[in-house]
């Protein structure tokens, strides 16, 4: 039976469970994103600078490497200068198998070419080259010439063969210090030389960064793509560095446009340029591999502890989402409130307290209204709700049964010779001695003044006559609160057998009392059946 009715309106509420849970999952997304952002960053820069630092030392090894390689160039041309100083007496021939020995042995350059104080080819190895005995033409020539010093040209395209080719020469004095010439050693920067045996024909590492050699004007030497060499790239910012004498590292922008880590460094030698250049996306390439290899270490512990952190919300939001199920289920059902189920959390178990001890309350007020709305005060018998109540229910469900009707004996008078209170006293005496005549399941009502009925379940007409006149037969003899003859007369009717209408066996029985009554009084009169 409701006994609190709680309006409900659980539209577009959020549970408890489900804040706990989100505040948790949003705490520990947010936590997993800042820890990989901060963790993106710094090895980000970690990445950028250990690059970096790699091409600078590459970049120096090379330098180096470079460097060695001239003063090698310079003291091999040095020593066949000397070879030369008497070159004004040599015939052609001898020239040519000195010069070709020196080519050979050293393999430094592509060609090497004698050329004697006039301008004049003296000789040339490979011979096929075949400008022996013909004057020079090349501006690097010219300058070798006029210099009468040790010289490295720029890069510069020979009129006759089109080739992008380095002179590196060194002057020819004879015993007595007059200058004869030069020789030279003639470089092909786009085809297979010194530089591409060194450094290798596809100088790219696994990391995608390449290398070039630039030359004191800012002209390529070498590089992998060599259709660029000779390509004047002086505006690209490491090699404006590097014509300035500059060597570092640094992330720039190439002349492509493209975002690289450069490292660069002087060759001490002369005034060339080592450049050794990643660019940026290898960063970012390795980059996005450490990131999912951080997700992969970093997720099954973070989703172990969210798994974790959700059941200690669900534990935490346990015993307020069960106080809320029983609130909600108050006034719909009976409600269990145990006892001994204590809430390690203090707030939830004070408000169970509290919940407990208000329902507790409100159950024994109701209880005690429910008890009240069914109950004659005066005699603590059942009132004509219940026994309507009853009648229906018994004929619904088909269970025999009769009504007595009861009413007392001139009671007027009574009350008129003893007073209204022992007329009360009288009442209260009938009554017990019907509620102990019966059966537990019998029921008896007090209908109206000193009219009662008696319902006895399972009872033929003639059966609750019995019951009936026993009740008679006490009430006369038993001893009362008047200490006068009391008596009683009652009229019966049967279901079914004299209606199946609780209204009609109402009547039926009335009618009977009231033959009884007619009949003399206490008497017990059965109705007609019809
Ligand atoms: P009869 O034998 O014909 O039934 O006579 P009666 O006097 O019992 O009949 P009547 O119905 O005329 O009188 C009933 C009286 O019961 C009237 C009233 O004074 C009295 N009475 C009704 N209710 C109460 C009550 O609660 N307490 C007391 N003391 N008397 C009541
Ligand atoms: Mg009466
Ligand atoms: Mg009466």
């Amino acid at each position: 039976m409701p006994i609190l009715q709680i309006k409900e309106n659980h539209s577009k509420k959020i549970s408890l469970v489900t804040i706990l849970t989100g505040l948790v999952s949003l705490s520990v997304v947010l936590t997993v994103t800042i820890l990989l952002i901060s963790f993106y960053q710094s090895k980000k820069q970690a990445l950028i600078n250990t690059t970096l630092t790699l091409n600078h030392t590459s970049a120096i090894n090379m330098s180096h490497t470079i460097d060695s390689l001239i003063k090698s160039m310079r003291s091999s041309l040095q020593y066949s200068a000397s070879i030369f100083s008497n070159m004004h007496v040599m015939n052609g021939e001898e020239i040519y198998a000195k010069l070709e020995l020196i080519r050979r042995t050293n393999n430094y350059f592509n060609s090497v070419t004698v050329v004697d104080e006039t301008g004049l080819v003296r000789s040339v190895s490979p011979e096929s080259i075949g400008t022996t005995g013909t004057f020079m033409t090349t501006e690097a020539a010219k300058t070798a010439l006029a210099l009468k010093k040790p010289y490295i040209s720029v890069p510069y395209t020979k009129a006759n063969s089109k080739r992008l080719s380095l002179l590196i020469s060194e002057p020819i004095f004879d015993k007595d210090g007059i200058y004869r010439g030069f020789i030279g050693g003639t470089i092909y920067l786009q085809e297979d030389n010194i530089l591409h045996s060194i450094f290798g024909s596809n100088p790219t590492d696994e990391l995608g960064s390449s290398f070039y050699i630039v030359g004191s004007n800012g002209h390529l030497l070498f590089h992998r793509d060599t259709s660029r060499i000779g390509e004047d790239i002086s505006v690209n910012p490491a090699v404006r560095k590097l014509i300035q004498g500059k060597s570092g590292y640094e992330q720039i922008v190439n002349l492509r446009g493209q975002m690289v880590l450069a490292a660069y460094v002087k060759v001490p030698e002369n005034d060339w340029g080592v450049a050794v250049v990643s660019p940026i996306s290898v960063v970012y390439e390795q980059l996005d591999r450490d990131i999912q290899s951080a997700l992969l270490y970093m997720l099954p512990p973070f989703l172990l502890l969210m798994l974790v952190v959700i059941g200690l919300a669900h534990k935490v939001a346990r015993p307020f989402v069960s106080l809320a199920d029983l609130v909600s289920k108050v006034g719909r059902e009976e409600v269990e409130l145990s006892e001994g189920k204590q809430h390690w959390n203090r707030e939830a178990e004070l408000l169970t307290r509290a919940l407990r001890y208000a329902y507790t309350n409100i159950k024994k007020q109701t209880d005690q209204l429910a008890h009240d709305a069914r109950t004659d005060p005066l005699t603590g018998l059942t009132n004509r709700r219940t026994l309507e109540e009853t009648m229906h229910q018994w004929i619904e469900e088909q269970t025999s049964f009769s009504i007595i009707m009861m009413d007392l004996d001139r009671f007027k008078s009574i009350n008129d010779t003893y007073g209204h209170q022992s007329g009360d006293e009288v009442l209260k005496h009938f009554a017990k001695i019907i509620s102990s005549s019966l059966r537990p399941d019998d029921v008896s009502c007090r209908v109206g003044g000193e009219e009662f009925v008696v319902l006895v379940s399972h009872a033929r007409a003639d059966e609750a006559y019995q019951v009936a006149e026993r009740i008679r037969h006490t009430l006369e003899t038993s001893t009362n609160p008047i200490g006068q003859p009391l008596t009683v007369s009652q009229g019966i009717a049967h279901y079914p057998s004299h209606s199946d209408s609780a209204e009609e066996l109402m009547h039926m029985a009335d009618e009977a009392l009231y033959k009884a009554k007619r009949s003399g009084r206490n008497q017990t009169v059965i109705a007609d059946v019809v």
